[in-house]
């Protein structure tokens, strides 16, 4: 690419031709628009070429500075269709050399609603990640704001959701790392990349990306990858049946990130379920059926074994304090979902009774599988008295 001081757009023939039927997408009203836009200038030269990568990528060169400039789509066909070419040009901005560079989103004239909440959702992720949106104004009612803290981002991920229907996850772990949960397969793929990049922006602490593969697609892919390394922020551990087996065998607490994602999409975010408790950085996975006990059954083969030990209906979220107070058995719960406490506890009872504010768990949580494990559990302490709270 030549450095000129006349604007000059870069346009991917696949771009303009795969849509074609609808109508000229960029048009000479359209590229006058932004060039001006970007530019303050009104004259240009246009140049195609063919790309392999698809994407709805236009770029702009104009006096040493290029721009990146990504479109909506001119027909709005469901959220997942609709979102997957931005972080494509993304991850390639991301990639660019010339440091004096911008990335910028223009809205076409389009057919369907994209003012829906998981849009804006999307439009506010862009800008957080410093995407200059060049026409907003003839498009949306709404002012859209980058996002400025990580908890903006979860309550906002999760407005609205209703649960397994998310795909991605955001969530601290115990030691105030902000830890993503994405899926690695079709649109998913590019909602994590997207979110990946917007954090990177906006905290100081450590991320963790936890790539969750499905069939054979454990991985994003590569230039997703390589654009996320770029940050320098984000730490990238990718989940697949090998590396869980060897988890698994290894340590008796399984640090999966299956598993916390399996209880993501089960329970939701993270909350205690005796107290209610909701700061993630103190709450954990606990297991109903324990890992150690799941290894002991000799019946069972590895991968069965396995399955059990990553279960989302195999755990709950608890405090850490009730995490250890199950795991010790001064709490249990009972099948019915009651949790009760030990009545050997004596002195301390006011205190255990004081922090346990739910005193039955949800029926949400009460699946006959979570059943099945609480009866597994609750046979190492038949005999002992327990009394309800
Ligand atoms: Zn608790």
């Amino acid at each position: 690419m030549t450095n000129t001081t006349k604007a000059h757009f870069i346009i991917n023939n696949n771009f303009q031709k795969r849509e074609e039927k609808y109508f000229d997408i960029l048009t000479n009203t359209i590229l006058l628009d932004i060039c001006q836009k970007i530019t303050g200038e009104q004259e240009y030269s246009v140049e195609f070429i063919d790309e392999v990568n698809k994407g709805r990528l236009a770029i702009l060169m104009f006096d040493g500075h290029i721009t990146y400039i990504s479109f909506s789509e001119t027909e709005i066909k469901g959220r997942n269709a609709s979102i997957q070419s931005f972080p494509t040009a993304l991850v390639k901005y991301q990639l660019e050399e010339n440091t004096n560079k911008n990335i910028c989103f223009y809205f076409l004239p389009s057919i369907g609603n994209f003012e829906t909440d998981y849009f804006i959702f999307i439009y506010r992720l862009m800008k957080t990640s410093g995407t200059i949106f060049l026409n907003e104004k003839e498009y949306l009612e709404a002012t859209i704001l980058p996002f400025t803290t990580v908890e903006n981002i979860i309550f906002a991920r999760n407005k609205g959701q209703r649960r397994n229907n998310n795909s991605t996850y955001l969530t601290k772990s115990t030691d105030n790392t902000i830890q993503v949960y994405g899926k690695t397969y079709g649109a998913n793929k590019y909602e994590t990349t997207l979110l990946c990049l917007a954090l990177s922006k906006i905290t100081p602490l450590p991320i963790e990306l936890y790539q969750i593969g499905e069939g054979g697609l454990t991985q994003l892919p590569k230039t997703a990858i390589i654009a996320i390394e770029s940050t320098k922020k984000i730490q990238i551990y990718t989940s697949n049946r090998t590396l869980e087996k060897v988890e698994f065998e290894e340590n008796n607490s399984l640090r999966s990130g299956r598993y916390i994602y399996n209880l993501l999409e089960k329970l939701g975010d993270k909350k205690c379920a005796f107290c209610e408790c909701e700061i993630p950085q103190i709450i954990q996975g606990a297991h109903i059926w324990s890992v150690s006990d799941i290894k002991k059954m000799k019946h069972l083969t590895q991968d069965e074994k396995l399955e059990c030990a990553i279960d989302g209906d195999n755990g709950i979220w608890l405090c850490q304090n009730h995490h250890k107070l199950l795991d010790v058995h001064l709490l249990k719960i009972s099948v019915d979902g009651k949790i009760k406490y030990q009545s050997q506890v004596q002195g301390n009872i006011d205190y255990i009774k004081q922090i346990t504010t739910v005193i039955e768990l949800s029926n949400d949580i009460l699946t006959a599988t979570f059943i099945q494990y609480l009866e597994k559990r609750n046979r190492i302490i038949q005999g002992i008295e327990f009394i309800s709270l």
